[in-house]
């Protein structure tokens, strides 16, 4: 058995993220696993940039509005307790709602391999985009 300390809160950086963002590293697996969980913390407003994640990736939403995105849908306003799945290569954005902080678990994995990337950054999220029409999980 091995007790992890706590790390350092590292602030999600601009060319990624709008607004302000932070992350807890809970788990980065070493091989052979490639198994990676974050805390991450969004202010009002804040959201990742388009992205895809190579071997997807889980959100469970703990506190807060969360809103998730993938390209060509509705946003998807999800509530603590909510789990939402990206499969790999889809391309999406997270982030909180205008008026109240979110918080989420972030769980993907590594690929083993150094050339390919877990995550591909793309377009930062447009303010019309984050404003467009949703459909909330307690509907
Ligand atoms: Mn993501």
């Amino acid at each position: 058995m091995e007790v992890y300390k706590r790390t350092p809160t590292d602030k999600a950086p601009s060319d990624r993220f709008t607004g302000d963002a932070w992350w807890d590293v809970i788990y980065a697996g070493s091989e052979p696993s490639q198994a990676r969980l974050n805390r991450v913390r969004f202010a009002p407003s804040a959201r990742s940039d388009w992205h895809t994640h190579t071997l997807g990736q889980t959100l469970h939403i703990v506190s807060g509005v969360a809103l998730i995105q993938s390209r060509g849908g509705e946003i998807v306003e999800a509530h603590p307790g909510d789990t939402i799945h990206t499969p790999p290569g889809e391309e999406h954005w997270h982030g909180a709602a205008p008026d109240t902080f979110m918080e989420h678990l972030a769980l993907w994995e590594g690929t083993g391999d150094p050339r390919v990337p877990e995550t591909d950054w793309g377009a930062k999220v447009t303010d019309e985009e984050y404003g467009g029409p949703r459909r909330s999980t307690r509907a």
